[in-house]
Protein backbone atom coordinates (compact mmCIF):
# COMPACT_ATOMS: atom_id res chain seq x y z
CA UNK A 1 0.00 0.00 0.00
CA UNK A 2 1.14 3.60 -0.96
CA UNK A 3 -0.72 5.18 1.71
CA UNK A 4 -2.38 8.90 1.33
CA UNK A 5 -1.40 9.22 -2.31
CA UNK A 6 -3.62 6.31 -3.55
CA UNK A 7 -6.32 8.15 -2.08
CA UNK A 8 -6.71 10.88 -4.07
CA UNK A 9 -8.12 10.73 -7.22
CA UNK A 10 -10.94 8.93 -5.59
CA UNK A 11 -11.38 12.06 -3.35
CA UNK A 12 -11.53 14.55 -6.27
CA UNK A 13 -13.50 12.12 -9.14
CA UNK A 14 -16.62 10.32 -6.64
CA UNK A 15 -19.51 12.79 -6.48
CA UNK A 16 -20.54 11.83 -2.72
CA UNK A 17 -23.84 11.52 -0.93
CA UNK A 18 -23.98 14.06 1.93
CA UNK A 19 -25.16 12.65 4.77
CA UNK A 20 -28.83 13.76 5.50
CA UNK A 21 -28.17 15.97 8.19
CA UNK A 22 -25.82 17.95 5.95
CA UNK A 23 -28.10 18.61 2.90
CA UNK A 24 -30.30 21.08 4.36
CA UNK A 25 -27.32 23.25 5.46
CA UNK A 26 -26.68 26.75 4.28
CA UNK A 27 -24.52 26.29 1.57
CA UNK A 28 -23.08 29.97 1.67
CA UNK A 29 -22.22 29.77 5.53
CA UNK A 30 -20.51 25.82 5.48
CA UNK A 31 -18.05 28.03 2.51
CA UNK A 32 -15.20 26.81 1.26
CA UNK A 33 -14.65 23.91 4.17
CA UNK A 34 -15.46 19.97 2.65
CA UNK A 35 -18.30 17.97 4.05
CA UNK A 36 -15.67 15.69 4.83
CA UNK A 37 -13.55 18.34 7.22
CA UNK A 38 -17.08 18.86 8.75
CA UNK A 39 -17.64 15.19 9.30
CA UNK A 40 -14.15 14.64 10.60
CA UNK A 41 -14.37 17.10 13.54
CA UNK A 42 -17.71 16.53 14.39
CA UNK A 43 -16.49 12.92 14.89
CA UNK A 44 -12.96 13.89 16.81
CA UNK A 45 -15.55 15.87 18.74
CA UNK A 46 -18.13 13.40 19.90
CA UNK A 47 -14.92 11.15 21.03
CA UNK A 48 -13.08 13.77 23.25
CA UNK A 49 -16.33 14.70 24.95
CA UNK A 50 -16.11 11.20 26.20
CA UNK A 51 -13.64 11.88 28.19
CA UNK A 52 -14.04 15.89 28.73
CA UNK A 53 -17.11 18.17 27.79
CA UNK A 54 -16.66 20.86 26.92
CA UNK A 55 -14.04 19.84 24.48
CA UNK A 56 -11.46 22.51 24.87
CA UNK A 57 -9.81 23.82 21.63
CA UNK A 58 -6.62 22.63 22.90
CA UNK A 59 -7.52 18.94 23.15
CA UNK A 60 -9.10 19.33 19.58
CA UNK A 61 -5.91 20.86 18.36
CA UNK A 62 -4.10 18.27 19.20
CA UNK A 63 -6.22 15.48 18.24
CA UNK A 64 -6.62 16.52 14.68
CA UNK A 65 -3.04 17.92 14.60
CA UNK A 66 -3.59 21.26 13.76
CA UNK A 67 -2.79 24.79 15.08
CA UNK A 68 -5.17 26.28 17.62
CA UNK A 69 -5.90 28.68 15.75
CA UNK A 70 -7.23 26.73 12.89
CA UNK A 71 -9.32 25.03 15.09
CA UNK A 72 -10.84 28.24 16.16
CA UNK A 73 -11.85 29.52 12.73
CA UNK A 74 -13.33 25.75 12.16
CA UNK A 75 -15.49 25.94 15.24
CA UNK A 76 -17.09 29.20 14.35
CA UNK A 77 -18.47 27.75 11.02
CA UNK A 78 -19.14 24.43 12.96
CA UNK A 79 -21.71 26.99 15.38
CA UNK A 80 -23.04 28.91 12.09
CA UNK A 81 -23.90 25.44 11.15
CA UNK A 82 -25.96 24.93 14.47
CA UNK A 83 -23.53 21.63 14.83
CA UNK A 84 -21.87 22.87 17.63
CA UNK A 85 -22.44 25.43 20.87
CA UNK A 86 -18.99 27.06 21.53
CA UNK A 87 -18.51 29.00 24.80
CA UNK A 88 -15.28 30.86 24.89
CA UNK A 89 -12.15 29.96 27.13
CA UNK A 90 -14.74 26.48 27.81
CA UNK A 91 -14.81 25.09 24.85
CA UNK A 92 -17.35 22.85 22.69
CA UNK A 93 -20.46 20.63 22.83
CA UNK A 94 -21.74 19.10 20.04
CA UNK A 95 -25.74 20.27 19.13
CA UNK A 96 -27.97 17.14 18.81
CA UNK A 97 -27.60 17.63 15.20
CA UNK A 98 -23.55 17.74 15.33
CA UNK A 99 -23.93 14.48 17.61
CA UNK A 100 -26.32 12.49 15.01
CA UNK A 101 -23.56 13.20 12.31
CA UNK A 102 -20.86 12.32 14.17
CA UNK A 103 -22.75 9.25 15.65
CA UNK A 104 -23.65 8.38 11.06
CA UNK A 105 -20.39 8.76 10.31
CA UNK A 106 -18.97 6.06 13.59
CA UNK A 107 -21.57 3.87 12.16
CA UNK A 108 -19.94 4.13 8.48
CA UNK A 109 -16.66 3.80 9.82
CA UNK A 110 -16.85 0.91 12.14
CA UNK A 111 -19.38 -1.07 9.70
CA UNK A 112 -16.62 -0.47 6.85
CA UNK A 113 -14.13 -1.83 8.99
CA UNK A 114 -15.81 -5.30 9.80
CA UNK A 115 -16.84 -5.62 6.58
CA UNK A 116 -13.67 -5.02 5.29
CA UNK A 117 -12.84 -7.53 7.86
CA UNK A 118 -15.52 -10.49 7.30
CA UNK A 119 -15.63 -9.78 3.65
CA UNK A 120 -12.82 -9.01 2.11
CA UNK A 121 -10.17 -10.46 4.37
CA UNK A 122 -8.56 -7.42 5.25
CA UNK A 123 -6.63 -7.89 8.52
CA UNK A 124 -7.75 -5.65 11.45
CA UNK A 125 -4.71 -3.71 11.64
CA UNK A 126 -5.31 -2.31 7.86
CA UNK A 127 -8.89 -1.29 7.97
CA UNK A 128 -8.70 1.61 9.78
CA UNK A 129 -7.06 4.18 7.21
CA UNK A 130 -9.54 3.04 4.48
CA UNK A 131 -12.52 3.25 6.46
CA UNK A 132 -11.58 6.97 7.42
CA UNK A 133 -11.62 7.56 3.60
CA UNK A 134 -14.86 5.85 3.06
CA UNK A 135 -16.78 6.59 5.86
CA UNK A 136 -17.66 9.68 4.19
CA UNK A 137 -18.60 8.70 0.72
CA UNK A 138 -21.11 5.33 1.08
CA UNK A 139 -24.60 6.10 0.48
CA UNK A 140 -27.20 5.12 2.82
CA UNK A 141 -27.71 2.33 0.67
CA UNK A 142 -24.86 1.25 0.90
CA UNK A 143 -24.50 1.44 4.41
CA UNK A 144 -27.95 -0.86 4.85
CA UNK A 145 -26.54 -3.22 2.49
CA UNK A 146 -23.89 -3.53 4.51
CA UNK A 147 -25.41 -3.95 8.14
CA UNK A 148 -27.69 -6.58 6.23
CA UNK A 149 -24.27 -8.68 4.85
CA UNK A 150 -22.74 -9.13 8.54
CA UNK A 151 -26.18 -9.61 9.62
CA UNK A 152 -26.19 -6.07 12.21
CA UNK A 153 -23.41 -6.26 14.24
CA UNK A 154 -23.73 -3.85 17.44
CA UNK A 155 -19.87 -4.65 17.38
CA UNK A 156 -16.64 -3.61 15.34
CA UNK A 157 -13.75 -6.35 15.55
CA UNK A 158 -11.92 -4.00 17.71
CA UNK A 159 -14.58 -4.19 19.78
CA UNK A 160 -15.50 -0.52 19.31
CA UNK A 161 -19.47 -0.13 19.43
CA UNK A 162 -21.58 0.50 16.09
CA UNK A 163 -24.35 2.90 16.93
CA UNK A 164 -27.53 1.64 15.23
CA UNK A 165 -29.24 3.20 12.30
CA UNK A 166 -31.62 5.68 14.78
CA UNK A 167 -28.22 6.87 16.32
CA UNK A 168 -28.00 4.69 19.70
CA UNK A 169 -24.99 4.05 20.95
CA UNK A 170 -25.03 -0.16 22.06
CA UNK A 171 -23.96 -0.05 25.71
CA UNK A 172 -20.41 -1.32 26.66
CA UNK A 173 -19.21 -1.26 29.88
CA UNK A 174 -14.97 -1.45 30.54
CA UNK A 175 -11.74 -0.55 32.15
CA UNK A 176 -8.37 -0.35 30.79
CA UNK A 177 -6.69 -3.73 31.74
CA UNK A 178 -4.51 -1.64 34.51
CA UNK A 179 -7.08 -1.12 36.71
CA UNK A 180 -7.43 -4.48 37.57
CA UNK A 181 -5.53 -6.62 40.57
CA UNK A 182 -4.02 -9.45 40.51
CA UNK A 183 -6.07 -12.32 40.85
CA UNK A 184 -9.18 -11.16 39.06
CA UNK A 185 -10.52 -13.02 35.51
CA UNK A 186 -12.00 -11.39 32.89
CA UNK A 187 -13.14 -11.10 29.57
CA UNK A 188 -11.39 -8.62 26.79
CA UNK A 189 -14.31 -6.32 25.56
CA UNK A 190 -12.39 -3.48 22.58
CA UNK A 191 -9.08 -2.64 21.56
CA UNK A 192 -9.08 1.28 22.20
CA UNK A 193 -6.86 2.40 19.51
CA UNK A 194 -8.16 1.21 15.80
CA UNK A 195 -5.36 3.51 14.57
CA UNK A 196 -2.61 2.35 15.90
CA UNK A 197 -1.74 -0.68 13.08
CA UNK A 198 1.85 -1.96 14.96
CA UNK A 199 -0.40 -2.05 18.46
CA UNK A 200 -2.82 -4.22 16.32
CA UNK A 201 -0.50 -6.27 15.09
CA UNK A 202 1.77 -6.89 18.65
CA UNK A 203 -1.77 -7.81 20.06
CA UNK A 204 -2.88 -10.30 17.35
CA UNK A 205 0.42 -12.07 17.63
CA UNK A 206 -0.60 -12.56 21.51
CA UNK A 207 -4.37 -13.66 20.48
CA UNK A 208 -5.32 -10.20 22.67
CA UNK A 209 -8.38 -10.08 20.96
CA UNK A 210 -11.67 -9.16 22.22
CA UNK A 211 -13.49 -11.87 23.84
CA UNK A 212 -10.33 -13.42 24.92
CA UNK A 213 -10.56 -14.17 28.89
CA UNK A 214 -7.67 -13.28 30.62
CA UNK A 215 -6.48 -13.39 34.23
CA UNK A 216 -3.97 -11.06 35.96
CA UNK A 217 -1.37 -12.78 37.79
CA UNK A 218 1.21 -10.20 39.14
CA UNK A 219 1.52 -6.04 38.37
CA UNK A 220 4.70 -4.52 38.91
CA UNK A 221 4.68 -0.96 41.02
CA UNK A 222 5.19 2.03 39.14
CA UNK A 223 3.66 1.82 35.71
CA UNK A 224 5.55 -1.29 35.48
CA UNK A 225 4.43 -4.92 33.46
CA UNK A 226 1.67 -6.64 34.08
CA UNK A 227 2.35 -10.72 34.10
CA UNK A 228 -1.15 -12.45 32.71
CA UNK A 229 -2.29 -15.53 31.61
CA UNK A 230 -4.28 -15.93 28.51
CA UNK A 231 -6.08 -19.07 27.32
CA UNK A 232 -3.76 -20.97 29.48
CA UNK A 233 -0.99 -19.39 28.82
CA UNK A 234 1.33 -16.81 30.64
CA UNK A 235 2.34 -13.72 29.33
CA UNK A 236 3.87 -10.08 29.76
CA UNK A 237 3.06 -6.83 28.68
CA UNK A 238 3.79 -3.50 29.00
CA UNK A 239 1.71 -1.14 31.06
CA UNK A 240 1.29 0.95 28.13
CA UNK A 241 -0.06 -2.07 26.05
CA UNK A 242 -2.41 -2.57 28.84
CA UNK A 243 -4.05 0.71 28.90
CA UNK A 244 -5.25 -0.10 25.25
CA UNK A 245 -6.68 -2.82 26.67
CA UNK A 246 -10.43 -2.45 27.61
CA UNK A 247 -11.94 -5.38 29.32
CA UNK A 248 -15.40 -5.86 31.18
CA UNK A 249 -15.45 -4.99 34.64
CA UNK A 250 -15.13 -7.97 36.81
CA UNK A 251 -17.87 -8.44 39.19
CA UNK A 252 -15.77 -8.79 42.42
ZN1 LIG B 1 -10.95 2.89 12.59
Amino acid sequence: MTGRSRHRPLQKTIKMPRIKALEGGNKASRGQISHQAIEDYLKTIYMLSQEESPVSTTSLADARNVKPGSVTGMIKRLAELNLVEYTKRRGVVLTPSGEQIALEVLRHHRLIETYLIEALGFTWDEVHEQADILEHYISEKLEDRIAAALNYPSFDPHGAPIPSKEGIMPDQKTAPLTTLKAGQRTTVSRIDSDEDSELLRYLAERQLLPGATIEVLSMEPFNGPLTIRLDGREQVIGFQVATAVLVEIPSE
